[in-house]
């Protein structure tokens, strides 16, 4: 017998600092928000060390530290945070409907999507190994740089989330390849600059990694291959760092809501949280590819719920 439908006035889907700010908001205005944290709680700040920007943390507070607080501060306002994660929606009709993995069915009068971004991999098979047995492939230099030190390491990317983990690597690695596969740099020139005169990093530019090598259980370097003279050249590495962008959660959505050609949500009004469906508002780096911090994430995470406040109190809620 399938479950009762659940109907919510405002459903937030992650929970990262958007999600979790939606919900403060949300809660304190009596809309009984019900928060599903998604795959990753707590979002990408779960995979960060030391978050030292956020305002009002003079000390610092490193980032799944900072996401229990948010969560405490949610539920203090008895936002209902569950576990589990939404792999349907329908947004097609008047109530929007969303379920729970393919199960449950709760119908919403707004829904706030929080979903964030995942960091990018090349897909090669042997990342992907090392990856999932936590072997040396990392897409977070700020998070794993820690477990290499005085090792050597590589690192794939050339914008400025490449240059800025390259950096970082280099204070702490004896030797950091950076591996570029144009001639040239995407990120600002300040940044570049700062890694072309870094002595520890060396810059490889028109090579692409054939393979990262490894004993099985963890890497021990990478295959890589120059584009433009074909050569093949062998580097020694105990971690290898991907930095090669972010992809926006956003596939269940595309159906019903408009998507720019990389998959980032667009507002309907540039400055709200609208999108195209009413009662469907956005927050977070679901809709953000220029700034991506957690304080812009939980600035639009308000702009979301007073959006869907006021979307229910005009629908007479
Ligand atoms: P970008 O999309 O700017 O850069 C991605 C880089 O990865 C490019 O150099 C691209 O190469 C390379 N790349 C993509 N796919 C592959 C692949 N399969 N193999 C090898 N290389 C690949 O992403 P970022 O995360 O660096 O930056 C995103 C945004 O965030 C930017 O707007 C950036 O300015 C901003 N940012 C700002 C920072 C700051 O100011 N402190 C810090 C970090 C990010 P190619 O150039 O050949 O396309």
């Amino acid at each position: 017998m399938s479950e009762a439908i659940e109907k919510v006035k405002c459903l937030i889907i992650g929970s990262g600092p958007a999600g979790y700010t939606a919900a403060i908001y949300a809660a304190r205005a009596n809309m009984s928000p019900v928060l599903y944290q998604g795959m990753q709680p707590g979002g990408q700040l779960t995979t960060t060390n030391e978050v030292e920007n956020f305002p009002g943390y003079p000390e610092g507070i490193t980032g799944p530290d900072m996401m229990v607080e948010l969560q405490k501060q949610a539920e203090r306002f008895e936002a209902d945070v569950r576990t589990g994660f939404i792999d349907k929606v329908d947004f097609s009709g008047d109530v929007h409907k969303v379920w729970v993995e393919g199960g449950k069915e709760i119908h919403c009068d707004t829904v706030i999507i929080s979903t964030g971004a995942s960091a990018k991999y090349l897909g090669l098979e042997s990342e992907q190994h090392y990856l999932k047995i936590g072997g040396g492939v990392s897409a977070c230099a700020v998070c794993d740089g820690f477990f290499y030190r005085g090792h050597e390491t590589i690192i794939v990317g050339a914008g400025d989330s490449a240059c800025e983990e390259a950096h970082y690597l280099s204070k702490l690695c004896k030797k950091v390849t950076m591996l570029v596969r144009k001639d040239t740099f995407r990120a600002s020139k300040i940044m570049a600059e700062r890694v072309i005169a870094t002595e520890n990093i060396e810059i490889m530019f028109n090579t692409e990694t054939v393979e990262v090598l490894g004993d099985g259980q963890g890497v021990t370097g990478a295959k890589v291959k120059n584009n433009k003279t074909g050569e093949i050249t062998d580097i020694a590495a105990t971690g290898f760092f991907v930095a090669i962008g972010h992809k926006p959660n956003t596939d269940i959505f595309k159906d019903y809501i408009d998507l720019d050609d990389t998959g980032y949500i667009k507002y309907a009004q540039p400055g709200t949280s609208l999108t195209n469906v009413a009662g469907v508002f956005v927050s977070g780096d679901a809709a953000d590819k220029r700034y991506r911090q957690a304080i812009t994430a939980a600035g639009t995470g308000c702009m979301a719920a007073l959006d869907a406040e006021r979307y229910l109190a005009a629908k007479g809620h």
